[in-house]
């Protein structure tokens, strides 16, 4: 039998043992790199102002080369040369994306928000997996955590400080013979609040409102914060507390989306999902200028929860592990998927008198609504396969994953 072979990406995140001096280096380099970055967008935004080109990636690394040999901007040629070029690199996405319409005009990057640099290259670096340890250019042998083996060839690393801690992120590559799903079962799946997901078989999977639960508690240290003289001591302390509540709230929600992923998708060689666009729902909510949204603050309670257990970040897991065993991920148009009957094809809203149950009023057809809009996403799914209708089918091989935690 002919197998092709894959090229598969995994990323490790371990937690980095740093000594106070090895974190004042890497805190350093972040810091570089954000000086970098404010420099050149406020370039190209004085530029903008005077109706100038845009100057762009290849620009700015002229420019960068030409600040490190300033003397007033002499302590960028202490910082390494990569990362100071990747934060260009990263503005230069961003601006992309702006005038592409996808995003918001790029911002200046704050002190402490989002402290992160990466290596590209992995000349720049080495790995050495057996003792747990990384080595950069000016920094040295770094110390991490070593809860798993690395596998695959490194090829980017990312070094991140999140909730007063840093850590590193290794992308590894390598290739593998495509692998043949060891189920042979379809599944549909139906996300929603009450339930995160109802599968077609019955089984339902409870959500985790970690962020709802935590909001109040985030809400009461932000209001604690504003009473703190700003850049105090007190401060100071109450936003690390902050920061740590949120890094929380984004671990429960991580390891909780990991563990459905991969129940599912270990079970199930075909998953059916719905489009739901996660994006567009949530913009409609706020309504326009004009017409605000007449469900604003109704929806915007939903959204909340929406995000909250982030549907769009289970699909993009469901799809890379499925791709991972050789299954299959279809994407299947959601209109009446919650008020057909499957029992005799009828299809209204009077179908589904409340939240919970399905009531079919020509045939008596009754279930639980959500198991059995999961049945009729299947169904849909198996009509795509029998006859080739328009599908979505997930990406590639390109998605990290894999990320082991090695926090705590
Ligand atoms: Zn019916």
């Amino acid at each position: 039998m002919y197998r092709a072979l894959v090229r598969v990406l995994k990323a490790y995140r371990f937690r980095l043992e740093p000594s106070p001096a090895e974190a004042r280096g890497l805190a350093r380099v972040a810091g570089c790199c954000r000086f970098v970055f404010n420099r050149a967008l406020a370039l190209e935004r004085q530029r903008f102002e005077r109706g100038e080109k845009h100057l762009g990636y290849a620009a700015l690394c002229k420019e960068l080369t030409s600040w490190r040999r300033a003397p007033a901007t002499a302590f960028l040629a202490e910082a390494p040369t990569h990362p100071l070029q990747q934060a260009l690199k990263d503005l230069d996405r961003a601006y992309r994306n702006f005038f592409e319409g996808r995003a918001e005009r790029p911002r200046f990057k704050k002190k402490g928000r989002h402290d992160a640099f990466r290596y590209p290259d992995p000349k720049q670096f080495q790995v050495d997996d057996g003792h747990g340890r990384v080595k950069f250019p000016k920094l040295g042998w770094l110390r991490y955590r070593r809860s798993r083996a690395v596998s695959g060839t490194p090829k980017q690393l990312t070094l991140s400080r999140e909730g007063g801690h840093w850590f590193v992120a290794i992308q590894t590559e390598c290739e593998l013979s495509a692998p043949v799903h060891p189920a042979s079962s379809a599944v549909g799946v139906d996300l929603g609040v009450a339930k995160f997901a109802a599968l077609s078989t019955g089984e339902t999977f409870a959500p985790v409102s970690s962020l709802l639960k935590h909001a109040k508690k985030l809400a009461r240290a932000q209001r604690a914060l504003s009473r703190k003289v700003k850049y105090s001591r007190n401060w100071r302390k109450q936003k690390a507390r902050i920061e740590r509540l949120h890094t929380k709230v984004a671990r429960i929600r991580h390891d909780f989306l990991h563990k459905t992923s991969t129940t599912i998708s270990k079970t199930h060689a075909m998953v059916v999902l719905e489009d739901l666009s996660v994006r567009s729902m949530s913009r409609s909510a706020r309504g326009t200028v004009d017409a605000p949204g007449r469900h604003v603050r109704a929806k915007a309670g939903l959204n909340r929860s929406i995000l909250d257990q982030g549907w769009g970040e289970f699909r993009r897991q469901v799809e890379y592990k499925q791709t991972w065993r050789g299954g299959l991920v279809l994407v299947v148009d959601p209109r009446n998927t919650s008020r057909t009957c499957p029992a005799c094809g009828h299809v209204s809203a009077e179908n589904r008198k409340t939240q919970a149950v399905f009531l079919c009023v020509r045939c008596g057809h009754a279930a639980d609504a959500d198991v059995n809009a999961a049945r009729n996403i299947l169904a849909a799914g198996h009509a795509v396969i029998a006859c080739g209708e328009r599908v979505q089918q997930g990406p590639s091989m390109k998605q990290e994953p894999a990320v082991s935690e090695a926090a705590a």
